[in-house]
């Protein structure tokens, strides 16, 4: 490692990790398990609600349309149990995924492809087959098919964002919240300097940014660069199962996560954190400023779940509101794949940037947290085709990477 640190004392770091939700602290909990010394930095609080890596569900699948998505779920799979075994905690509780949609679906059909390349298994069912397997709690017009599988389940997101930044502080880490980096530069020493609206001063040899909807903000201001990322509200919706149906629906009841495909993306996780709601919510919503968000869903977006839930479910569970929402944001990418690269110029290769997550990067935070060490301490990983995930894809194609299937945000299909 380059810079000439030395004297420099408790401001001084191998690595300083800037922006604390899932991805930042996966990755200082690589760094710091690997015995370099780690800050670990947030603009709010730890734990915080204004970016996306709060609240009570994610899902883990491993269906993607894209094959190299779910070889990176079956190793983030291992290290989501590596971690939980380290601390006693459990924040991952596997189930089934049912994924529905048209059986000419494209998406779909690219789903069952890359399910095939990976060996993943899994069953393909007629709209008879998805009524009789989920005994009427299921309704797909005949048209529709249902694909299950296995190796998915609901990750618990506070608590995993805890127990990642507990495991880095015992290896030694440094965790400082409400420290909102306002520039990050390179000194005459070779080092990377990280400067906070507090007045602080840290010095890295190396740095990573997963600063998640705010990566353009903060990106713009230390190089000038523009990167392709568009901050989206969407909200969290939680939908009551009718009394007589509540264990039908939750994960005890072996309920699977599921998935809505077609021209607009639907995803839901059965109850766990509420007795007897199921998590169902729209991959869309409205594109904001990080810092001036309007915290409400989106009418039209809510109309469609309405008719969606009241059309799936058989009847069981109340479709004329959800009961309870909450806001969070995605950073999307127009191919919504991620972003992780160097930051290049002056910085070369000590500055990584890990962010556009794109609405389902929270099941990837262990395996996303592994290659961001490998990259900024080593310079090169394993494992992971980087390629879709470089900055200059974009370079002669503002689209991005192509894909031969539709895209999956419903903004813009409602
Ligand atoms: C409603 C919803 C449902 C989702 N469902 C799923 C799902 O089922 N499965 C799945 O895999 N994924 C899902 N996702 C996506 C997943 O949650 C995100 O991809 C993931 O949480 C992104 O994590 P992050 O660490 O990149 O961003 P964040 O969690 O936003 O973390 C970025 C952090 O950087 C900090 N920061 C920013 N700027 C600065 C600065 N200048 N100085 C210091 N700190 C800074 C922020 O305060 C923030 O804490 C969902 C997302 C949403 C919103």
């Amino acid at each position: 490692m380059g810079c000439n640190t030395a004297g420099i004392s408790s401001y001084e770091f191998d690595v300083i990790v800037v922006g604390g939700g899932i991805m930042g602290s996966c990755t200082a909990y690589e760094t710091s398990k690997r015995g370099y010394s780690t800050l670990l930095l947030d603009q709010f609080d730890f734990l915080h609600n204004r970016g996306s890596s709060h609240g009570e569900s994610r899902t883990i699948r491993v269906t993607y349309p894209e094959p190299y998505y779910s070889s990176m779920v079956l190793e983030s799979t291992k290290l989501w149990e590596e971690a939980q075994s380290q601390l006693g905690y459990k924040v991952l509780y596997p189930t089934n995924q049912l994924d529905i949609g048209q059986a000419s679906d494209r998406s779909l059909q690219a789903v069952i492809h890359s399910c095939q390349s990976n060996s993943v298994d899994f069953r393909v069912l007629d709209h008879a087959q998805v009524k009789k397997e989920f005994s009427g709690g299921v309704v797909v017009p005949e048209d529709w098919i249902g694909v299950v599988s296995g190796g998915a389940g609901v990750i618990k997101p506070t608590k995993a964002v805890c127990m990642f930044q507990t495991l880095a502080f015992r290896n030694g880490a440094t965790l400082k919240d409400n420290m909102k980096v306002i520039d990050i530069r390179r000194d005459v020493g070779g080092c990377v300097v990280v400067l906070t609206a507090t007045g602080e001063k840290f010095y890295g040899r190396k740095c990573v940014i997963t600063a998640g909807a705010w990566m353009n903000k903060l990106v713009k201001v230390v190089t000038g660069l523009d990167v392709p990322i568009l901050p989206l509200e969407t909200t969290i919706c939680y939908w009551k199962v009718k009394e007589e149906y509540e264990k039908e629906y939750s994960v005890d009841g072996e309920f699977p996560c599921f998935a809505g495909y077609g021209s607009t993306y639907i995803y839901g996780t059965p109850s766990l954190e509420y007795p007897g709601l199921i998590k169902v919510g729209v991959h869309g919503g409205r594109f904001c400023n990080p810092d001036k968000r309007t915290w409400t869903p989106e009418p039209q977006l809510m109309d469609f779940l309405k008719k969606w839930v009241k059309e799936r479910f058989g009847g069981r569970v109340e479709h004329h509101h959800p009961v309870s929402t909450q806001s969070c944001m995605y950073s999307l990418t127009p191919d919504e794949d991620y972003v992780i690269d160097f930051l290049g110029g002056r910085f070369g290769k000590d500055v990584v940037i890990a962010g556009e997550f794109s609405g389902h990067g929270f099941k990837m935070g262990p395996v996303i947290g592994r290659v961001v060490a490998d990259l900024v301490l080593h310079g090169e990983t394993k494992g992971v085709e980087l390629d879709y995930f470089k900055l200059a894809r974009f370079d002669n194609n503002p689209k991005g990477n192509i894909k031969e299937f539709a895209e999956q945000v419903g903004t813009s299909k409602l």
